[in-house]
């Protein structure tokens, strides 16, 4: 791997990062991680992750990423997203 090619992973990580430690975050028990994680809206987690409402909803079907109804809004367990963008 080229060293340029590492530093462009790095910043796209790094704006990652911040992007998502921007987001209006709600920490909720999650059962399937069985500890309190941090959770986004499913809009947000499109727009971040640039993946569709379909494809979340594969992930979900297959527990990969975890999902939550709260006042009638989806939230997505931010932990299991990332590990499923990996
Ligand atoms: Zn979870």
């Amino acid at each position: 791997m080229t060293n340029i090619k590492r530093v462009r992973e790095i910043t796209i990580e790094v704006e990652k990062v911040r992007v998502v430690s921007n987001l209006k975050k709600q920490k909720i028990i999650c059962e399937i991680c069985s500890f309190t994680t941090d959770f986004i809206s499913l809009n947000s987690a499109t727009q971040v992750f640039q993946i569709n409402e379909e494809y979340i909803a594969q992930l979900a079907r297959k527990n990969i990423v975890h999902i939550k109804i709260e006042n009638e809004e989806i939230l997505i367990c931010l932990k299991s997203l990332m590990e499923a963008k990996e």
